[in-house]
C-alpha cells in the first residue's frame, strides 16, 4: 500500500476521503474524535502545498439531501481545529463543488457536502457509483483514503474513485491496518477479546471467527443476554435474539466464553427507571439488563489479568445513561491498566471509542483506539476490505 507521504502533492489537487462521521445532537457535535483523528493528514497535505478537497459522509441520509445531516457543523469544527477557513460546497460533486475547487490556491482546503446526499454513493449498481466517482475524480489529480471507518464499504467515494486516480492510504488507514495485522497475525498470548454493544447478530459472526484464535472471550453489553438465555436463564425484557440460542450454546461449549454474573436491571430503558443489581441467573421478568454489575466487573478484571493482547469492542452497558455506565468504566479501566504492563490493547467501535472519551479515560492509556468499528471487526473476521484492496 502506497502512503500519502510517497505522493508528490505540491500544487496538485488531492481528493481526500476522511471519516468525519461524528455523533450530533441537533447541530452540536457531541464527540469530535473522528475530526481530530483526521487532522494529521490534512495538515501535512496543506503544509506541502496541496490543494485539498475533502469528501466525507455523515449519518445515513435517505438517498437525497437532508439539511439535518449537512456537514456544516463539521466544517465549522474543522475550521476551528485547523485554524483556517473551511468552505463547504453546497453539493457533493456538482457545479458548486467545481467552482470552489477551481478557486483553490496551494495550501488551501475545501469540504464537499455529505457524499451520501447522492444515492449513487452507496448504490449496489457499479455504473451508478462509477458516474459519481467520475465526477469526484474530475475534481482532483490524486486520491488519498484516510477514512478507515468506511474501508469495509464498496462505496463510490471509497472504492470506485480510487480506481480512477493515482492513489494512496492516509496515515490513519496505515496505522489501523498495522495494528489490526498485529491482532490477526500471531498475537502475543494470552489473547483476550471483550465484546459488548447492541448489534448482537452482527457480533455473533465476529465471535464465530474469533473463537478459534482467542484464549478468552468476555461477553457483556446487550449481547450477553442471548448467551444467558442459551444457558436457560430468564432475561426479562433485555435484548434477546431468540433465533441465535443454538449458536450461543455452541460458543459456550468451547469453554472460552466468560459471562457476567450480575447485571444492573431496570424497569425501563431510562435513567430514572427503578433499577438495581441482580444475579445474572435471576433477572426478574419485568426488568431489562442495562449494564453488567460490580461482581462481573471484578470477574472480567480477573479474567483479563496477565493478558498480552486485548481487543475490546462494544460498551458493557448503556453508558450514555449515568446509572448504567459503571460496567463500561470498570472494563475500560481493566483494559487500560494492562497497557501499562506492556500488553497490546486495542479499542474498536464508534460507540466504544466515544464511551472511553465520555467517561474521561485518557485515550493514551490504550495502545490504539480504532476509529472504525465495522471495519475493524470485518478485518478481524478475516474479510477482505474493499477500500484497502483497491489501494494496493
Ligand atoms: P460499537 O459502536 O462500539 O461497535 P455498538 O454500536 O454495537 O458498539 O453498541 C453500542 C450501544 O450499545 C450503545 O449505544 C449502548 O447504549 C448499547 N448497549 C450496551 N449495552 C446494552 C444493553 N444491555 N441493552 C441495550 N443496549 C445496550
Ligand atoms: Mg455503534
Amino acid at each position: 500500500m502506497r502512503s500519502a507521504a510517497d505522493l508528490d502533492v505540491a500544487g496538485r489537487r488531492v481528493l481526500v476521503r476522511s471519516d468525519l462521521n461524528v455523533p450530533l445532537d441537533g447541530t452540536r457535535i457531541t464527540d469530535d474524535g473522528r475530526i481530530v483523528a483526521s487532522l494529521p493528514l490534512l495538515q501535512d497535505l496543506l503544509a506541502r502545498g496541496a490543494r485539498v478537497v475533502v469528501t466525507a459522509h455523515l449519518g445515513r441520509p435517505k438517498g437525497g439531501p437532508d439539511p439535518a445531516l449537512s456537514l456544516a457543523p463539521v466544517a465549522a469544527r474543522l475550521a476551528q481545529l485547523l485554524g483556517r477557513p473551511v468552505p463547504l460546497a453546497a453539493d457533493v460533486a456538482g457545479p458548486a463543488s467545481r467552482a470552489l475547487v477551481e478557486g483553490l490556491s496551494d495550501g488551501e482546503l475545501v469540504l464537499l457536502e455529505n457524499v451520501r446526499f447522492e444515492a449513487a454513493e452507496t448504490s449496489k449498481d457499479a455504473a451508478e457509483r462509477g458516474e459519481l466517482a467520475g465526477r469526484l475524480a474530475a475534481l482532483a489529480d490524486l486520491y488519498v483514503d484516510d477514512a478507515f471507518g468506511a474501508v469495509h464499504r464498496r462505496h463510490a467515494s471509497v472504492y470506485d474513485v480510487a480506481q480512477l486516480l493515482p492513489h494512496a492510504a492516509g496515515p490513519l488507514v496505515v496505522a489501523e491496518v498495522a495494528v489490526l495485522d498485529r491482532l490477526t497475525t500471531d498475537p502475543e498470548r494470552p489473547y483476550a477479546v471483550v465484546l459488548g454493544g447492541s448489534k448482537v447478530s452482527d457480533k455473533l459472526k465476529v465471535i464465530e471467527a474469533l473463537l478459534p484464535t482467542v484464549d478468552t472471550l468476555l461477553v457483556g453489553g446487550g449481547m450477553c443476554f442471548t448467551f444467558l438465555a442459551a444457558q436457560g436463564h430468564g432475561v426479562g425484557s433485555s435484548l434477546l435474539e431468540s433465533d441465535q440460542l443454538e449458536v450461543c450454546r455452541v460458543f459456550l461449549e468451547t469453554g472460552k466464553v466468560v459471562l457476567p454474573v450480575d447485571v444492573v436491571a431496570a424497569t425501563a430503558f431510562s435513567a430514572d427507571a427503578e433499577h438495581g443489581v441482580v444475579a445474572a441467573d435471576a433477572i426478574p421478568p419485568d426488568r431489562m439488563g442495562l449494564d453488567i454489575g460490580p461482581e462481573s466487573v471484578a470477574l472480567f478484571t480477573r479474567s483479563l489479568a496477565g493478558a498480552r493482547t486485548v481487543f475490546w469492542n462494544g460498551p458493557m452497558g448503556v453508558f450514555e445513561l449515568a446509572p448504567y455506565a459503571e460496567g463500561t468504566r470498570g472494563v475500560a479501566e481493566a483494559v487500560a491498566s494492562l497497557t501499562a504492563t506492556g500488553a497490546l490493547t486495542v479499542v474498536g467501535g464508534g460507540d466504544s471509542a466515544a464511551a472511553v472519551r465520555a467517561l474521561g479515560i485518557e485515550e493514551s492509556r490504550f495502545t490504539h483506539i480504532s476509529t472504525g468499528g465495522g471495519a475493524s471487526l470485518e478485518k478481524l473476521e478475516g474479510k477482505l476490505l474493499p477500500g484497502i484492496e483497491v489501494l494496493a
